[in-house]
């Protein structure tokens, strides 16, 4: 068995650990005598998984009692939707365009409210965050809408919008769980775990109480009322328990590794690794702008899109994989999420320096 380094950005890296734990739990959970995945979801011992999975994450984020914490499916994409299906009262919303995810989300809520983008990074393809400290917001916006964290192209909120009183509505995909977070400060936090923390086929979703509304519209389908799962604690129907059951080892697995503290020093050192060698290269260049370069994703190109492609595959077969950049930007990107071991990035460095060497 060979275990490659994987850059993927979704789905992405998981901590070896926590597979190894699986495979060992694969045939018989704990004394039940079955896989987690055959197990009923209304027995105790998928309850129990829920349950400690739930508080695990409201441990790990400092997730204040009056939010709901959701377990939900549909990919983010779904939440594009739900989110203005939820939050519609004026029927007005505010977004911040800072990427495809984004743009996506506003072109989705456009269904169902009006949409204004107070805000964009569209005018040098997303290689930065605008400033976003006095933005012309209406006062009676539903919401505040961000991405925070650009999964391709690879910027990162570091300080979040003057809102002017509205609610924030942030999707932290590519980023949940990677650096500390103060849960307050926003109306409603999701993301789909694929990135981060589990397998795909789960949405977390943590919402301030007084947002999740008693009634909704009658064409809001009745699985995408935040409602509906908050009053069934996420089991309204069958939710996807693998991956629940996957995402509550990674949430201990962080707590071992001494929570979002520790894992912020371990990806700020992983990722300084990366950006100090990009800084001083002279084949490959970094595509962002410094102040706003993301944790997580690291895009970077040589600027010859043929010797871009012959890296990528002289890295596969050096067992560095998924390094291709979005099929909409090109270049490389590298992802180095909180599974990914600081010796996978040394490892990419060393081999980029010996490229470099190779092709100047
Ligand atoms: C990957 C990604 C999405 C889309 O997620 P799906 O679960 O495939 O719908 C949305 N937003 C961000 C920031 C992402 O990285």
């Amino acid at each position: 068995m060979a275990r490659v380094y994987n850059f993927s950005a979704g789905p992405a890296v998981l901590p070896e650990e926590v597979l190894k734990e699986a495979a060992e739990e694969m045939l018989d959970y704990r004394g039940t005598g079955m896989s987690v995945m055959e197990m009923s979801h209304r027995s105790k011992a998928f309850q129990t998984i829920i349950d400690e999975a739930e508080q695990d994450i409201r441990d790990l984020m400092n997730i204040p009692d009056n939010y709901k914490v959701l377990f939900l499916q549909g990919g983010a994409s779904q939440q594009f939707a739900a989110v203005p299906m939820n939050l519609k009262k004026n029927g007005k919303a505010a977004y911040i365009v800072t990427g495809q995810w984004a743009k996506k989300a506003a072109q989705e809520a456009e269904k169902y409210l009006d949409v204004k983008v107070v805000a964009s990074s569209a005018d040098k393809t997303f290689s930065y965050i605008p400033d976003c400290s006095d933005l012309d917001i209406d006062d009676d916006v539903d919401y505040v809408y961000i991405c925070e964290n650009n999964t391709i192209y690879g910027t990162k909120f570091h300080t979040l919008p003057n809102t002017k009183g509205h609610e924030l509505v942030a999707d932290l995909s590519s980023c949940f769980l990677s650096e500390p977070v103060d849960v307050e400060k926003y109306g409603v936090i999701y993301g789909g775990v694929q990135k981060n923390i589990g397998p795909a086929g789960v949405v977390i979703a943590i919402i301030r109480e007084d947002l999740i509304p008693e009634t909704v519209e009658d064409y809001v389908p009745t699985m995408l009322a935040w409602k509906t799962q908050a009053d069934a604690g996420s089991l309204y129907n069958t939710p996807p328990c693998y991956g629940i059951y996957i995402c509550g080892k990674v949430f201990k697995w962080i707590k071992k590794m001494g929570g979002l503290d520790a894992m912020k020093k371990h990806n700020e050192e992983k990722a300084k690794i990366l950006y100090d060698f990009l800084d001083q290269s002279e084949l490959f260049k970094g595509t962002v702008v410094k102040e706003d370069r993301s944790l997580m994703n690291v895009p970077f190109v040589t600027g010859d899109a043929d010797l871009d492609a012959k890296f990528v595959a002289e890295a596969k077969a050096a067992g560095l994989e998924n390094l291709k950049g979005h099929r909409s930007v090109g270049g490389m990107r590298a992802s180095i999420y909180n599974a990914m071991p600081i010796e996978g990035v040394k490892a990419l460095v060393e081999f980029m320096k010996k490229f470099e060497a190779e092709n100047k």
